[in-house]
């Protein structure tokens, strides 16, 4: 899987604040104004189990999480989209 998808820098995204720390990285939409923004998001978040290996994980697998919005200005509910599996990888490889 590519990295960059349309013209958006997903790793510029996944290293912003917005993003979050800890987690899978994953690309998800915002059920409040619709915004796709990669976060990331524990296993336990995304009903998996905490030693999941993310690789594996398809967004199907995946349930909805709730994390800060910016655009709307609170916590909402993101719903995954994709697995970012190219930056697992990139992050694993460093
Ligand atoms: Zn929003």
């Amino acid at each position: 899987m590519s990295v960059d998808r349309d013209d958006r820098d997903l790793e510029a995204e996944l290293a912003s604040a917005g993003a979050g720390r800890v987690g899978i990285p994953v690309d998800a939409i915002c059920v409040g104004c619709g915004r796709i923004h990669v976060k990331r998001a524990e296993p336990g978040e995304l009903c998996q189990h905490p030693q999941v290996d993310p690789i594996t994980l398809e967004s199907s697998d995946l349930t909805s999480f709730k994390h800060i919005c910016h655009l709307c200005q609170h916590a909402t509910w993101w719903n995954p989209v994709a697995v970012l599996s190219g930056l697992l990888e990139r992050e694993r490889g460093e």
